[in-house]
């Protein structure tokens, strides 16, 4: 996880905002509080070369506000490539609200962190992350118009996540075809880290595929809950990355390929939902590319959800985003060729090829 990994001194030792180890030309960053509903939340537009930056609200219970400063500036970042990579007409955003989403959240905070929202007048739209869920953006949409992954009863285009982990299914195919010469995951042994939203929708396909999952999360009830839906194993080792398997797929929070797994890892390819998947980009993609591990970039295969809450902003339906999503088959084995022949790791590919699409944008703005 990014708060275990980020090490507090590493976060403290520049300047507070500019400084940040995260911090990479952000457009802007708005820290919002709130005495009367005790809402403490960061919102970060980093890119609006594209479009308004769009992406979702994490609520999580951060062990300081230096570890949320520095997750929401990472993840605003990966959602301007994410769109860019895409092609939708959209930059990069993200928020983070500071609290335990079971206990701390009421509808009193999620209306405050509406209408912080609304105050940017639609430069930054908001969805669902880790801890939110449709219902509240629902509540959100209320006092702004800045809000997607709305319900479908209230004209919406519903919980992205099903839509993600289609996503990731089609990147994890072609990442498959890549490294095994077929994208039959029959007997594949995958092992997916965090069976929370997505990370359940993805077990569904791959048990329909006839994969032998195994599955871990930090919410005993969840794991027998889904196991006891589908055909997977609870993984009941103390260290995932260390097992032998085809496919890891990190599908919980970010940097769980880092210093202490990357030595570890035996996987032969990495697919997964979690944003910000490599704790250091650079040093461990390449760490990546040199042990032969196929990793499918993150930001490139998890956008399948903001697809689907792209359409409620262009109005296209189910079919196009059905449509849309399965093409991230074809991009990702795009990516994967392409990092090959110009020896560079997958994610550099990927974000040379999203950085030129802002770059062409911006010399015709
Ligand atoms: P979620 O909150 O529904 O699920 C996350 C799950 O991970 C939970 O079950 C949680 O208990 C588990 N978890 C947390 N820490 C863990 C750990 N150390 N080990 C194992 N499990 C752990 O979130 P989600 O919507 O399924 O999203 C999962 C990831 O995918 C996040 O990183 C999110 O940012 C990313 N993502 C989600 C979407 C989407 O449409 N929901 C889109 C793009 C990216």
């Amino acid at each position: 996880m990014v708060t275990e990994v980020v090490k507090i001194k590493d976060l403290k030792k520049l300047a507070p905002v500019f400084g940040q180890l995260s911090f990479e030309n952000h457009e802007q960053i708005v820290f919002c509080n709130d005495k009367d509903t005790g809402l403490k939340a960061i919102i970060s537009i980093h890119n609006t070369v594209l479009g308004p930056a769009l992406g979702g609200t994490r609520m999580w219970n951060y062990s300081t506000e230096w570890h949320a400063l520095n997750d929401v500036l990472r993840l605003s970042r990966g959602m301007t490539y994410k769109s860019a990579i895409t092609g939708l007409n959209l930059g990069g955003g993200k928020a983070v609200i500071i609290g335990d989403a079971k206990t701390q959240k009421n509808p009193e905070l999620m209306l405050r962190f509406g209408e912080f929202v609304h105050s940017l007048g639609g430069r930054y739209i908001t969805a669902a992350d880790v801890g939110m869920v449709t219902g509240d953006m629902d509540l959100i949409r209320t006092v702004t118009p800045y809000v997607t992954g709305i319900s479908e009863e209230k004209g919406g285009a519903g919980n992205p996540s099903p839509i993600t982990a289609y996503g990731v299914f089609m990147g994890m195919k072609a990442a498959s075809k890549f490294k095994f010469g077929s994208d039959d995951l029959e007997d594949k042994v995958v092992y997916v880290e965090g069976i929370g939203n997505v990370g359940e929708a993805l077990v569904e396909h791959l048990c329909n595929e006839g994969a032998k999952i195994y599955i871990s999360d930090i919410d005993q009830d969840r794991l027998e809950e889904v196991r006891d839906k589908y055909s997977a194993t609870i993984y009941d080792g103390n260290n995932l990355h260390a097992e032998e398997m085809d496919i890891y797929s990190p599908c919980a929070l970010g940097a769980t390929i880092n210093d202490v797994t990357i030595d570890q890892l035996k996987a032969k390819v990495i697919a997964g939902a979690a944003n910000n998947q490599l704790a250091d980009e650079e040093k461990h993609g390449l760490l990546l590319r040199e042990k032969g591990i196929v990793y499918a970039p993150d930001f490139l295969i998890n956008a399948g959800g903001i697809i689907s809450v792209y359409a409620e902003l262009e109005n296209y339906g189910k079919q196009e985003i059905i449509r849309k999503t399965e093409n991230i088959f074809n991009t990702t084995l795009e990516i994967l060729s392409n990092a090959e022949t110009n020896e560079i790791s997958t994610h550099q590919a990927a974000l040379d090829i999203a950085q030129a699409k802002i770059d062409i944008r911006k010399r015709e703005n």
